[in-house]
This record gives structure tokens, sequence and C-alpha cells, in this order.
């Protein structure tokens, strides 16, 4: 089963609960962090890093003995990772976005293919409930890169060739752009974490409208609950969405989340509202 942890804006609670989740979930599983941009669930799991293999994109470079400056390149690339300046093409390999159009194009195979790495993938262990032994991979992408799908990508890819035939939680991007749509890609179910704000609930409603439409089903959990979490329970009930926990609006949660414990290890209600959600979620499968 691979589950999706999302939320509509970043602290709205989806690294709590991935990281509670991973820990109550008992049976065999990787814990992933996809948010790669901002990767945090490392903090929560404490995984004891044992791997880690840089992750490296193709970009073009220019072979300026070969370049005929006819400008097809540019023309072509729409990230406008091309310039020609007079007779000269200059390749901004920053906002390039490894698509390979350039490389097919160009008459006369002025462009070479280059390996830029933007990042890289973290694997490790960490203990579970029982202290059992759980797998953790986490991509990091490096300071100042904007390209995180390929990155999200590559994960997947990981996570298939070496754990396919393990249970996958997944601390997913934050938002409803790109990273959030390639980390939902052959899941099973997807969990929105809701907070009960008018932003958070705004919020949700552009993440959830955004992953409607892929086929997927979705289920909600609503974090720092309150008096005004009833609008997100109205949304739900409207779209037929499953409510599968609340966590309680508690000064001692954000305090135990702000010395990075794990809420389902830090009291015994916490536990009990892990363990339901996990229960929850496995009435996907
Ligand atoms: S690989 Fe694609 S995105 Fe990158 S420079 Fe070439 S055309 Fe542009
Ligand atoms: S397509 Fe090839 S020849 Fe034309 S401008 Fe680009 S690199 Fe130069």
């Amino acid at each position: 089963m691979k589950v999706v942890i999302l939320s509509g804006k970043g602290g709205a609670g989806k690294t709590t609960v991935a990281a509670s989740l991973s820990y109550v979930w008992r049976q065999e599983h990787v814990a992933v962090d996809m948010d790669v941009e901002a990767p945090n669930l490392h903090l929560f799991l404490k995984p004891q890093i044992t791997g880690s293999s840089e992750f490296t994109v193709e970009v073009p470079q220019v072979d300026e003995s070969r370049c005929i400056a006819c400008r097809k390149c540019v023309e072509l690339c729409n990230f406008s990772a091309l310039s020609l300046l007079g007779k000269k093409l200059l390749a901004f390999n920053e906002m390039c976005h490894s698509c390979g159009g350039c490389f097919r194009i160009c008459p006369v195979e002025a462009l070479v293919r280059n390996n830029r790495a933007i990042g890289n993938i973290l694997t490790g262990e960490f203990a579970g409930v029982d202290q059992n032994s759980i797998a953790f991979v986490g991509g990091r992408l490096n300071i100042g890169e904007a390209l995180s799908p390929p990155l999200i990508d590559a994960i997947a890819e990981y996570l298939h060739e070496k754990h396919e035939s393990a249970d996958i939680i997944i601390d997913g991007p934050p938002g409803a752009s790109c990273p959030a749509m390639s980390a939902i890609k052959d899941s099973d179910l997807i969990i929105l974490v809701a907070e009960p704000t008018v932003f958070g609930f705004h919020d949700m409603q552009i993440i959830y409208e955004a992953v409607a439409d892929a086929g997927i089903p979705i289920a909600v959990v609503i974090n720092k609950a309150d008096e005004l979490s009833v609008k997100v329970w109205e949304f739900c009930e409207c779209k037929g969405v499953k409510v599968l926990a609340e966590i309680p609006f508690d000064k001692d949660l954000a305090q135990a989340y702000s010395n990075r414990q794990i809420l389902a290890a830090y009291s015994k209600d916490m536990y009990k509202i892990f363990t339901e959600l996990a229960a929850g979620v496995k009435c996907y499968v």
C-alpha cells in the first residue's frame, strides 16, 4: 500500500502525521520524505543514515565550434534556458528542466549532454513502536535548486526497485503544484492534513481540487482541531471524503512537536489516535 500525506500549505501538520503513522505502522514499510525542498521527517524519526547517492539531471553544454546559431533550440526551450547573444549561445542550466528537446532538435549536434547534481537521496533505518527496524528514504534538493519533480520521480523509482513489496508512507511536498502531483503517482490513498484556520481550510480546498480527479481515494486528518473544525467536517461530508482522525489543538502537543517528538509516542491518547488512523488507512487497501 502506498499512502501519500499532503497539505494545502506548509505547517499544517503533514510531517507530524507521516511520522506518527509510520511509527505505529506494524507491517513492513518505508517512511519516505518527498518534501525535498524542505525535508524534515528525519528530525522526528531520527533515522541512522547509512547511504547517500547524488542525484543529477542532464543539461546542455554548448560546443561553440559546432554551433551555427540557427536559434532552433532557443525557440524550442519552454523554460528560457537557452539564449542567443549575437552568434553566441548561452545555456542557463539552473533554468533547464532536462526535457532533452534541444539535444534532439539541434541540426549539427552542437549540444553536449552534461550531468548536473541537484540533490541527494538518503537511505537509512529507524526504530518503530516495537523497536522494529523501519527503512527510511529521503530526498534533499540542493539549496537554490527549483526542480524537485525529477528528484521525487527518482525516489519513486528507487522505492519500486528496492522496496516493491513493502508499504510506503510518504511525507509529500506541501501545496498543490507539480511536486505534489509527482508525489501522488501510483498511490493508493491521499491523506490531506487540514488545519481548521481560515487559511488552512482555504488551502485544503485547493489541494483537494488539485487531486480530486486523479482517481485516487482521498481521506482527511484534521490537525489542531477546535470549534472551527466544523467547516472541514462539512466540506468533507459534502465531497464524500472520510475524516480519519482529529488531532486536538493543544499547547503541550505543539511543544512536543517543537521538541521533535513523534506525537504517537508522546501520550496514550496520541498513540490511540494514530493506531486508529492506521486502522482506518488499511481499510483503503
Ligand atoms: S533540455 Fe529542455 S529545458 Fe533544458 S535547455 Fe534543453 S530544451 Fe530547455
Ligand atoms: S540548435 Fe544547435 S546550432 Fe542551432 S543554436 Fe542551438 S546549439 Fe546552435
